[in-house]
């Protein structure tokens, strides 16, 4: 069994299919990294799989448990998986500590001296024991996506979906940020991440899933897809022919 079963998975908006019968099964500890062109689907499809967005038809199963439509199933997909953004949607009002405590214990209803050592755990994890005590203004880009990577950390997720985390920071905070993810992946961490880093994406995936108009549309290791595009669209997208 695998640790996430997408079959057949569509997703509209209005009359627009956006997601037009995605199948993909994830291993555990697998890293994959998922390209293509804006507007492929690709969030929406990391949506899907988080609970956020209702799916229209097909399933997604996580760690064995089926996911259907009802808000008390998406509600404990959420707490199975964490996901990070570009936007890193921290409370600017707390500390870096503040933020991290505060998901496991509204969410998860974590004692809060639990919280806390969760915290600062998990902040040590990204590098950032020491700035426990910093509000996110404080922070630098790089540093403040590391407090979003310890925050969904901290909910003890069986699989981790990142939508584009380092497209936001200026150049040189982004190795800051994939050595973080980099780590992850080390420790076995399941992984699913939209990426613009093709190096990275080489270096660190067990699998590159391409998306195009809502499809999955090649899918592989990293040195197939990206040495052997079998696709026009792929090899347009990458910039080779
Ligand atoms: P990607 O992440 O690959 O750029 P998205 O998953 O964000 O693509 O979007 C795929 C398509 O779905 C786009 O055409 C986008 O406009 C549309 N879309 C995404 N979210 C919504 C929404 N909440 N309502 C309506 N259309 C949406
Ligand atoms: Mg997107």
């Amino acid at each position: 069994m695998s640790l996430i079963e997408i079959t057949e998975v569509r997703k509209s908006f209005g009359s627009t299919e956006v997601l037009k019968g995605i199948n993909l099964d994830v291993e555990p500890g697998e890293v994959i990294a998922i390209i293509g062109k804006s507007g492929s689907g690709k969030s929406t499809l990391l949506r899907c799989i988080n609970g956020l967005e209702k799916i229209n038809d097909g399933s997604i199963s996580v760690a064995g448990a089926q996911f259907i439509d009802d808000e008390l199933h998406l509600k404990a997909l959420r707490l199975k998986v964490g996901m990070i953004f570009q936007q890193f949607n921290l409370f600017p009002h707390l500390t870096a500590g503040g933020n991290v405590i505060l998901s496991q214990t509204v969410v998860k209803r974590t004692p809060k001296a639990e919280a806390e050592t969760m915290a600062r755990k998990m902040l040590e994890r990204v590098g950032l024991g020491h700035k426990f005590n910093a509000y996110p203004d404080e922070l630098s880009g790089g540093q403040q996506q590391r407090v979003a990577i310890a925050r969904a950390l901290a909910m003890q997720p069986i699989a981790l979906l990142c939508d584009e985390i380092t497209s936001a920071l200026d150049p040189e905070l982004v190795s800051e940020v994939l050595a973080v993810v980099r780590e992850l992946a080390t420790e076995g961490m399941t992984l699913l991440m939209v990426t613009h880093e093709m190096k990275f994406a080489r270096d660190v995936c067990s699998r590159v899933v391409f998306m195009h108009q809502g499809r999955v549309h090649e899918i592989g290791p990293p040195e197939e897809v990206f040495a052997n595009p079998k696709t026009p669209e792929l090899r347009q997208f990458l910039g080779v022919h």
